[in-house]
Formats: structure tokens, C-alpha cells, sequence
């Protein structure tokens, strides 16, 4: 589909053409995607960080608070680190830390960045992601991490005393996790004064972050002032040196957006001159769907069969697929890299020159008049949409490609996105905070406000899930060990009450289950034979139920991967729930829970699940044909997602794990109920509706 392009305007425009652009620099370098060939050494001192690594010491030595702003891949998370180690910031036993949003990225820099200090991953440079400690304690110097585990480590060590320095990297996607992060850190400035903070981020209103650091000036009084490192922080601009990216725009809106990729990539492929090709869909779906297209057309169009290597990038990737992501693209090759708008600014992908903007991204969402927190795919902001051109011109002038029209991304895209703060469920925020000891959670110092609305919500399910009191504190034992167990608070109940009913096996099975994205392998044009497979292992109860089939079958094949396969089901995903569920194990044994199965009595096992996640409990609707149910909290109209082995079956009373949005809201992962559950797990929760006569 060749004629599908009209490029935004007579000339080629530039990326900081437009309002607010991002610094863009033509430089003369002549670097070709040839960085694989030079010594690590050159390639470190090419990167645009190279020239500030005196200015970035000398700021850091002092300020308490340094802000560095520079376009992806100019240096800052591989480099920053390093400088900070030479200058001697991990001496005596310290530990520089660096955070980020996400898993994957966390894996991918630290392991790059032992590559280029040639040394083994896990000793002096390592990383601690959920359920994955890859650090060794008394010898690591630098550590990755997600920022939700570095929250996770204030439970142990509320000032975070073992680190000199802590750079909250990517800090412009504003994630919830990063905005409490930056608010903790704030107080702890003032108890540490000797403690630095980068925080760094590819796009920022610099100010704005600057100003919230800077009220700390007048609590810290002037003593801190005379003796350690200025209060006011300190901004840095590294500027990058990308090349001009030229924009073309769909006519008009496409109908398919996934197709329109596909066609796009191929006619790239047949017309452009050699350089990768760089693709943002939404999620693991689209992705391993456009993976598969793309690599069925090139085939049965034979001219454009050679050369391509087709790869998927999202979160969850096995470690030999993140590798081939990353690897230099062999000579005469083109590859073609899929992914979720992790590529956006998290990772640097050598060798982009072009570069296809689906102009979606997954998204939460939470509205607190309905309680529903939804996973909705929606458009991006003209923020997102610049980053995403921007990684077309890393290596030599580029071109992106966006699959919408210039009138929607100049009168219809929102400039900036929403922080995830507030479209979030607060429920996992309030009870960290709690565990933290802030009780006044109002009053926290929050870089932007969630609204109060949400704030009461999670009040009040945590005080149903009763891990809080009366008085807002947390209950001891169950509020305490709810706030020490990783997961989802929900989650953490369910677990807890299954040690009551007896259950627990299967409980932290389920549990470790519902933390992968998905068991199941989904490949286009194979639904039918996906749903035989399901069937095979479908209860009657529910899907949780059925994950416990899956399991206990993946566990008779001898964790076979052929016995995956033929199954549907995803290896990767089977291997990573055993390895959570032995840390599950392990964690619930320091809480003293005893290990037991309940041996097919499947009605504890549901029980136990509506525990955690009453709140989640819907009603099919009495005359309804098409599967329509409410839920009991506010009516709100939900189905079951047809990926569920409830679809179609449409028990009377079920409770769903969460709620994805497309043209519908769709229930996923559901599991049949008794009615009369619900009050005897929460009856606080479910005296208190009124509005829906509902007789329970
Ligand atoms: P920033 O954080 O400013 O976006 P990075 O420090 O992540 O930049 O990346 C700097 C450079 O390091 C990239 O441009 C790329 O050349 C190189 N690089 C980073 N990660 C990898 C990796 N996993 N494999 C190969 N090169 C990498
Ligand atoms: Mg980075």
C-alpha cells in the first residue's frame, strides 16, 4: 500500500518544527549503525552524556538534588552510574541505586552495563525486579531496580541507608510508583542530608520536578545549608544529537490499525533504503499477531521474504529474545522490532531509521465513581507521539510513519499524558504508605494530588479487606501481612484467608498464576484450536480453577516444553509461575502460613478467593441473552471476556480478577460464586450499598 502515505507538508518538517518540541540536533557525525564495531571504551565516550561527566559530578558532589534532562539513548541510565562509581560514590561498602518504571528495562541496562564494565551480572553491578534478586549483597556497586522494589525496601530500611547516591531514572512517565518514590525520597533528604538524588527523564518540565525539591530548602533549615550539600537542585540539559526525522500522516484514519502497520512495515521494506524498522502496537496480542503477519506476507511474497527478521518486544520477553533485540543487525538484514511503548524511552535500540506510530498504548484507568480499574488501550499524547518519532533519528535522518492523520494529532491528541497517580486504584499506594508509617495520607506530599474520591475508595475496600481499623491504621497481624506479602493487596487477603480455609497450595498457585500476563498462547487464525486446548483443562468453577488443572498437568509432563506446546501454552509463562510460586512459598513461611491443599474441595478454594476479591463481584442480569452482568458495587455493565472458560456459560453470581476495555468492558479471569459468600466475607462492604436492591 504505497500511495498510503502524504507527508505532513511540502517540505520535509523537522521534529522541532512543532510546538514545544524536544531538543533535536544535526550533528556531522557520520556514525553508521555501526556502533557494534567499535571498542565499549569509543562507544561510551560517543554518547552525548560523555561531555557533561564532569559537570554531572561536580553538581552531584553539590546539590542534594540533581536533575538531568536528555533525549533517550544520549547516555543517561547506562553511563550516570558508572561516572558516579568511579568518582568514588560506591566506596565503603555503598551502593549507587537506579530505578526504573519497568522489568524488562531494568534487565536490559544492568546487563549492559556489566557488559561495558566486564563484569559478571549479579556481582559488582546487578538488578532486583519483582520476585527476581540477581545482586550479591557486600559486593554489588550499582544496582538496577524497579522503583516499585526500592519502596518495597523502605519496609526494611525505611531510610534506604545503604545507598550513596539513588537515581530515579525515567521519571518524565510520571509512574505511580515513581511519584510516591519521589515524595518518600523528599522526607528522606531531610533525616540524609549526605544522600543524592538524580532524577532524570527524557522529556520533564524540569521545573515543575525542580520546584517540588525545592520546598525542601526551608524545612531543612539553614544548618544544613552551611555544612552539606545546597538544598535548591540543580538542572542539567544534556543535549542530544539526534537527526531530523521526517513525519508522514495517514489520510485518513485507519479502519485496522494492526493491519495498517503490517502493510506499512512491508512497503518500507520494498521501497526504503536499508536501516531498522521500529513499531509501537499496544500490547503482547497485537504484537505477537503483527510478528506472525508480517513474517506469513513476506513469505508468500517472495521478493521481500529475504532479509527481514521479524521480533516481538514487551515485558515478559525471555532472556534469549531480549538478547536478539539488542544484537546488531547481521549485514544485508533489515529487522523489524514490535513493541509496547517500552521503546519509547526506556531502551535504545541501535540502528532505527524508521519508525511506525500505531498512536495507541495500554493504559490504566480508574474511575473511582464505579471502582473499576480498567486496562483501556488509548490514544497517546503528542508527548509520546514525539518520543516515539525520535527514535527514528538515532543513527542517520529517519522517517516515521503515524497511522493517524496530522489533523488528529494537532486538534485531538492531549499535549502531555495524565500522571498514572491519578488513574490509578490508590489501593496498593495507601497500604504501602501505611506500612511506611504515614498515616496522614491526605497529606503526603504528592507531586500531583490524587483525587480524594479515589483516596476514600481505597479507604474504605481496605477497611473491608480489614487491613485497616477503625482509626485508618493498619490491623495487626492481617494489615501487616498483607503489606509484606508483594502482590496486589487483593491478593495478599486471599492468600491469608486461604490459611484459614485450608488451602493455601492452591491459593498461592492461582496467586502466582494471575502475576504472569498470560498462560495461554494466543497465534492468529488458531483461535479454535486455543479454545479445544482450553477445554481440555476448562472447569466448570471458573478460570482460576482451571489454572490450577494447567499446572498440576504442566507439572505431570515434567515441565515438558513439547507439552506446552501442544497445549497452547506458554513455557516461559509456566516456568516464570513456579519460580514465583517457590517465592510465594517462601514468603508466606516467614508468615508463619502452613502449606496445605485442600485436596480438590474447590469451595474453600472459592471462598478463599472471594476473600480477597469481594469488592469484584458481579450479578448476570435477569433477562439478559447477550451475558450481561452488573456489578454488585455500582451497576456497572460488564461481560466476560471471551478468552475466559466462563464465556458463553454465564454463571449467575461471579467474580472477576480485572476488567479490560475495548468495545466492552470485559471481565477476565472469572470464577462462579455463592451469593451468600459475599456478606460472610465482607458484610461491612455490602451493608453499606443501598442504592441496588440487590437481595444477597
Ligand atoms: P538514555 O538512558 O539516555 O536513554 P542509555 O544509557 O540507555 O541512554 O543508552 C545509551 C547508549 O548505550 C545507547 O544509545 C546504545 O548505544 C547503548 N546501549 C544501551 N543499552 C544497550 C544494550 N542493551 N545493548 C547494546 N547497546 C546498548
Ligand atoms: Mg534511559
Amino acid at each position: 500500500m504505497p500511495q498510503f502515505w502524504k507527508p505532513g507538508s511540502e517540505r520535509p518538517r523537522l521534529l522541532d518544527d512543532e510546538e514545544g518540541g524536544v531538543l533535536f540536533y544535526t550533528t556531522s557525525s557520520s556514525s553508521s549503525s555501526g556502533f557494534g564495531y567499535a571498542s565499549i571504551e569509543k562507544q561510551r565516550q560517543r554518547l552525548p552524556v560523555y561531555n557533561y561527566r564532569t559537570a554531572i559530578l561536580y553538581l552531584v558532589e553539590t546539590h542534594a538534588t540533581t536533575i538531568v534532562v536528555g533525549e533517550t539513548g544520549s547516555g543517561k541510565t547506562t553511563q550516570i552510574p558508572q561516572y558516579l562509581k568511579e568518582a568514588g560514590w560506591a566506596d565503603g561498602g555503598r551502593v549507587i541505586a537506579c530505578t526504573q518504571p519497568r522489568r524488562l528495562a531494568v534487565q536490559a541496562v544492568a546487563s549492559r552495563v556489566a557488559e561495558e564494565m566486564g563484569v559478571k551480572l549479579g556481582e559488582e553491578v546487578g538488578y532486583t525486579i519483582r520476585f527476581e534478586d540477581i545482586t550479591n549483597t557486600g559486593v554489588t556497586r550499582i544496582k538496577f531496580l524497579t522503583d516499585g522494589v526500592l519502596l518495597r525496601e523502605m519496609m526494611d530500611d525505611p531510610l534506604l541507608s545503604k545507598y550513596s547516591v539513588i537515581m530515579v531514572d525515567e521519571a518524565h512517565e510520571r509512574s505511580l510508583s515513581t511519584d510516591i518514590l519521589l515524595g518518600l525520597l523528599k522526607k528522606i533528604q531531610r533525616r540524609r542530608p549526605e544522600l543524592r538524588l538524580i532524577i532524570s527523564s527524557a522529556t520533564i518540565e524540569a521545573k515543575s520536578m525542580a520546584a517540588f525539591f525545592q520546598t525542601s530548602k526551608r524545612r531543612l533549615g539553614l544548618e544544613a545549608e552551611e555544612h552539606g550539600p545546597r538544598t535548591e537542585p540543580a538542572i542539567l540539559s544534556v543535549e542530544g544529537r539526534g537527526f531530523n526525522v521526517q513525519l508522514f500522516y495517514v489520510e485518513e484514519s485507519v479502519p485496522d490499525y494492526l493491519q495498517a502497520a503490517v502493510s506499512t512495515v512491508l512497503s518500507i521494506h520494498d521501497q526504503e533504503p536499508m536501516g531498522d524498522i521500529l513499531v509501537f502496537l499496544t500490547g503482547q496480542d497485537d504484537i505477537d499477531a503483527a510478528v506472525q503477519l508480517i513474517t506469513d506476507e513476506a513469505q508468500s511474497n517472495g521478493k521481500s521474504a529475504s532479509g527481514l527478521i521479524v521480533l516481538p518486544l514487551y515485558s515478559g520477553l525471555s532472556r534469549a529474545d531480549q538478547d536478539l533485540i539488542f544484537s546488531p543487525t547481521p549485514r544485508g538484514k533489515r529487522k523489524v522490532v514490535i513493541s509496547t511503548n517500552i521503546a519509547e524511552t526506556s531502551l535504545t535500540l541501535e540502528g532505527i531509521v524508521y519508525v511506525v506510530d500505531g498512536g495507541f498504548s495500554k493504559q490504566r484507568f480508574y474511575n473511582p465513581i464505579s471502582d473499576i480499574e480498567n486496562l483501556v488501550v488509548a490514544p497517546i499524547s503528542k508527548a509520546s507521539a514525539r518520543q516515539r518519532a525520535g527514535r527514528a533519528g538515532r543513527v542517520r535522518p529517519g522517517k516515521c510513519y503515524r497511522l493517524y492523520t496530522e489533523e488528529y494529532f494537532v486538534n485531538e491528541m492531549s499535549t502531555e499524558g495524565i500522571p498514572e497517580m491519578q488513574r490509578s486504584s490508590l489501593i496498593s499506594s495507601v497500604i504501602q504508605l501505611k506500612a511506611l508509617g504515614i498515616d496522614n495520607i491526605l497529606g503526603f506530599d504528592w507531586l500531583s494530588s490524587p483525587s480524594p474520591e479515589a483516596m476514600v475508595r481505597a479507604l474504605e475496600v481496605l477497611y473491608s479487606l480489614g487491613v485497616l481499623d477503625d482509626d485508618a491504621k493498619l490491623t495487626s497481624p492481617a494489615g501487616f501481612q498483607v503489606a509484606e506479602i508483594p502482590l496486589d493487596p487483593m491478593i495478599s487477603k486471599m492468600i491469608l484467608a486461604s490459611n484459614q480455609l485450608g488451602c493455601s497450595e492452591e491459593i498461592i498457585t492461582i496467586s502466582a498464576v494471575l502475576s504472569v500476563q498470560s498462560i495461554w498462547i494466543s497465534v492468529r487464525g488458531a483461535q479454535k484450536e486455543l479454545d479445544e486446548a482450553k477445554m481440555r483443562f476448562a472447569a466448570a468453577e471458573g478460570d482460576h480453577v482451571t489454572f490450577l488443572n494447567v499446572y498440576k498437568g504442566f507439572l505431570q509432563s515434567d515441565k515438558s516444553s513439547k507439552w506446552c506446546h501442544n497445549n497452547f501454552i506458554n513455557y516461559h509463562a509456566m516456568k516464570k509461575v513456579i519460580e514465583i510460586r517457590e517465592q510465594l512459598r517462601r514468603i508466606t513461611q516467614r508468615l508463619r502460613i502452613v502449606l496445605k491443599s485442600c485436596e480438590n474441595d474447590m469451595q474453600v478454594v472459592r471462598k478463599a478467593i472471594t476473600a480477597g476479591f469481594f469488592s469484584n463481584a458481579c450479578h448476570l442480569e435477569a433477562f439478559s441473552h447477550n451475558g450481561l452482568y452488573k456489578t454488585v458495587r455500582s451497576s456497572q455493565e460488564v461481560y466476560i471476556h471471551p478468552s475466559s472458560v466462563l464465556f458463553r456459560v454465564n454463571p449467575k453470581w461471579v467474580i472477576y480478577h480485572s476488567i479490560m476495555s475495548t468495545d466492552r468492558q470485559y471481565m477476565r479471569n472469572v470464577i462462579s460464586i455463592d451469593p451468600s459468600w459475599l456478606r460472610e466475607a465482607a458484610p461491612h462492604f455490602y451493608r453499606q450499598k443501598q442504592p441496588n436492591p440487590i437481595a444477597l
